[in-house]
């Protein structure tokens, strides 16, 4: 069957695939920031971020938390459950950076005295604005029992996520996280979908604060696409020789 294209989004594709509940979700190496008003192409992302998305998932999974991976088929590509994406952004934040410092005035780098869960619209044409748990119940964006769901799972995905990579020498400072509903066994469930990779984190070195993510991109902060490779190779995803390998045969 040929895979047919559903969305293009600002760093993935969106294909159909054999099977109607199941997508194909093809990583790019596009990079975009501030709303897609900045744009790059850093070479090899969309590979890295595929891997680590991988590697993140499958750990997930072990630890019961229902996510929409479902196997890497190749560099660039996964295959995912199809989910009807509830649209909110989930933000959690561990330590003060990014849009919370413009917002309120604080300082970065502060760490919080709780993890704390913000909500974003998830709405490109009114750059995604900040809403409360009253406006998702409001408007039906997801119910109470789907909003204590998405909140009690991105919290166990925090805990998980700030202890792994610690162990790698990184702190995790926040996170953005997209959920969708998918039926099993006749029960309407709510599973995590997208990806967790430097795109959507800000990750730190635990020793010299360095920024590891797209901040690097976003801030011109110079070797953009160091982060990326350093999280990969820190995590054992893909070691240098590899990535080299493939990055000679696709370009
Ligand atoms: P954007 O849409 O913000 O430009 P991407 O380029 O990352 O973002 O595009 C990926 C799109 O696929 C996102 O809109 C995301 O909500 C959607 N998506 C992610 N996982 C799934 C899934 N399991 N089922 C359906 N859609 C998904
Ligand atoms: N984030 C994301 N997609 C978005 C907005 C934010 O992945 O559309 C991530 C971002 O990488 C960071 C966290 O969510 O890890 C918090 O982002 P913030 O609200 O501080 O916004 P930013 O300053 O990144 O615009």
């Amino acid at each position: 069957m040929k895979k047919k294209i559903i969305y293009e989004g600002k760093a993935k594709k969106i294909f159909s695939s054999a099977k109607p509940n199941e997508l194909i979700q093809h990583f790019k190496d596009d990079a975009t920031a501030f709303n897609n008003k900045k744009k790059s192409i850093i070479p090899g992302k969309g590979i890295i971020n595929n891997f680590i998305s991988e590697l993140l998932m499958t750990k997930l999974s072990e630890l019961n938390i229902p996510n929409h991976f479902i196997k890497r088929i190749n560099m660039r590509e996964q295959i995912i459950y199809k989910l009807d994406i509830i649209p909110i952004e989930v933000v959690i934040r561990n330590v003060s950076s990014g849009s919370i410092v413009k917002r309120l005035g604080i300082d970065e780098g502060k760490v919080l005295s709780k993890p704390l869960v913000e909500f974003f619209y998830k709405k490109d044409e009114l750059d995604d604005p900040l809403i409360s748990d009253e406006h998702i119940l409001n408007f039906g964006w997801a119910t109470e029992h789907e909003l204590e769901e998405i909140i009690s799972l991105s919290l166990r995905i925090n805990d998980f996520l700030s202890g792994y990579f610690m162990s790698i020498n990184v702190r995790l400072i926040d996170f953005k996280l997209e959920f969708g509903r998918m039926w099993k066994n006749d029960e309407l469930i709510i599973m995590l979908a997208d990806e967790i990779s430097p795109d959507n984190c800000r990750l730190w070195d635990t020793n010299t604060n360095k920024k590891l993510d797209k901040d690097r991109f976003r801030h011109n902060l110079g070797d953009e696409d160091v982060g990326y490779k350093e999280i990969a190779f820190r995590l054992g995803v893909l070691s240098e020789k590899e990535f080299k390998k493939v990055l000679k045969n696709e370009i």
